[in-house]
């Protein structure tokens, strides 16, 4: 919230000037601010000649990076949503969490914020976690990244974890970052591998750098939480206990944290022809070696046939032949099917981070020496125009 010291302020209006958004005024010789408008950018604040401008309560509290160990245990900001339910991710990292609290001996905790979640507490025990910290709250039933991220950074202000743990999903990479900002820490963001540091303890962040030609490791270095987002699918989920027993500790929000400015009006479901190519057990992917939008039709028909989904390149994607959602790669999506089969796909680098989790590839391409051949189980050179309507044939005749 901005706030105005009626005593510095002098009313010359260079507030007024420098907002952006229209949300400073002079009324009656003195700043005044619409909170409606205002997006706390700050730039009043630094327009003031006065200093008599600040912004309160962005900050949660005044911890700094001192006290490094009082910060405690794993987190799991667990995924939510009213459609869905617990999204798969949070399994996922659960038994990254897991992995990561036995080499530093200490607890995982998930954090379930929504509404009427409480009953999915004793699920995210089940899969790993010690402790479920629940938020249970009509607030919190549409997820806005105001709200939410207010809510997580403020558990985390009070209970001090030493890592915070969330999906590079659109809901995590929306308000992680916010929760951040708000806790003076760093992010690692689309995290693909987790590890601890043996020396002291630190989270080990490995993520793609220079466009996937590298990886980096990156460790959070003098403050507290470190925070990483993790893609979805790149690490395997717990499978449940049901015997596994841990404490639920219901944690009400405080009001001044469950105010925002973005208000759901209403959630549309997006409608698909087969499964989600996240979680396929199969994928068919196009590349620019299909030549044109016609011969899309070869990959969707395998996919239907082998019940899988269709992913595709950049290259595809970029020439509108498929939805940009059917991304696969670095700047797309992640998958991780039992079998993927490239067609047309040359295998650079970009295109490989997203698919290298496979078990099974099959690679179609008239190039020998195309790199995706690197990567496959199989490899079968030749036109695609050929071997796809061959494959189809022979799948159509072995089902009679
Ligand atoms: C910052 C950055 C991010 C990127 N992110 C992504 C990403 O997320 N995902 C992604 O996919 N790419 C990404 N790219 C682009 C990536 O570098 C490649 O350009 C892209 O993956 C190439 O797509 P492709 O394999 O379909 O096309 P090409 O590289 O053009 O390969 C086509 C292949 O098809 C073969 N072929 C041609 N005709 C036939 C035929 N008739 N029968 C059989 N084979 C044939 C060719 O031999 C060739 O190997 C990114 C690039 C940058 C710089």
């Amino acid at each position: 919230m901005i706030v105005i010291d009626a005593e510095k302020c002098i009313g010359c209006g260079e507030c007024e000037k420098a907002c952006g958004f229209g949300a400073m005024s002079v009324v009656d010789g003195l700043a005044r601010v619409d909170t409606n408008a205002c997006t706390l950018c700050g730039a009043c604040v630094e327009a003031c000649p006065e200093e008599s401008i600040g912004i309160e309560g962005t900050r949660l509290s005044g911890e700094t990076s001192s006290g490094l160990s009082a910060w405690q245990g794993i987190w799991v900001a667990a995924e939510w949503r009213p459609t869905l339910g617990i999204a798969p991710i949070t399994h996922e990292l659960l038994g990254t969490a897991c992995g990561l609290a036995a080499k530093q001996g200490t607890q995982v905790t998930a954090v379930l914020l929504g509404f009427g979640v409480t009953d999915h507490a004793q699920d995210l025990i089940r899969h790993g976690a010690d402790r479920c910290i629940v938020v249970d709250h009509p607030e919190l039933a549409f997820f806005t990244d105001e709200v939410y991220g207010n809510v997580l950074a403020d558990l985390a202000l009070t209970h001090k974890p030493a890592v915070i743990l969330a999906g590079a999903t659109p809901m995590g990479r929306s308000y992680i970052p916010r929760v951040a900002t708000l806790l003076e820490t760093g992010l690692t963001a689309d995290c693909t591998g987790l590890d601890i540091r043996k020396e002291d303890g630190s989270l080990l962040q490995t993520r793609p750098a220079w466009g996937g030609n590298l990886m980096a490791t990156i460790v959070c270095e003098g403050h507290r939480p470190q925070m990483a987002t993790v893609r979805p699918y790149v690490f395997k989920p717990t499978n449940p206990d049901p015997d596994r027993t841990g404490e639920i500790l219901s944690v009400i929000p405080k009001p001044e944290h469950l105010r925002h400015r973005v208000h759901v009006v209403e959630t549309i479901l997006e409608e698909r022809k087969g499964p989600a190519l996240q979680g396929a057990c199969v994928v068919v992917a196009a590349g620019r070696g299909m030549e044109s939008q016609e011969n899309i039709d070869l990959v969707e028909t395998l996919a239907s046939l082998l019940g899988g989904a269709v992913g595709s390149t950049r290259a595809v994607t970029d020439a509108g032949w498929l939805p940009e959602r059917t991304q696969i790669g670095q700047t797309g999506v992640t998958v991780s099917p039992k079998l993927y089969i490239g067609c047309g796909v040359s295998g650079a680098i970009q295109h490989v981070v997203g698919m290298q989790g496979s078990e099974i590839v099959v690679a179609i391409n008239r190039d020998p020496t195309a790199p995706i051949f690197d990567v496959a189980t199989y490899g079968i050179v030749g036109d695609i125009k050929e071997i796809l309507p061959l494959l189809i044939k022979r799948i159509r005749a072995e089902r009679g």
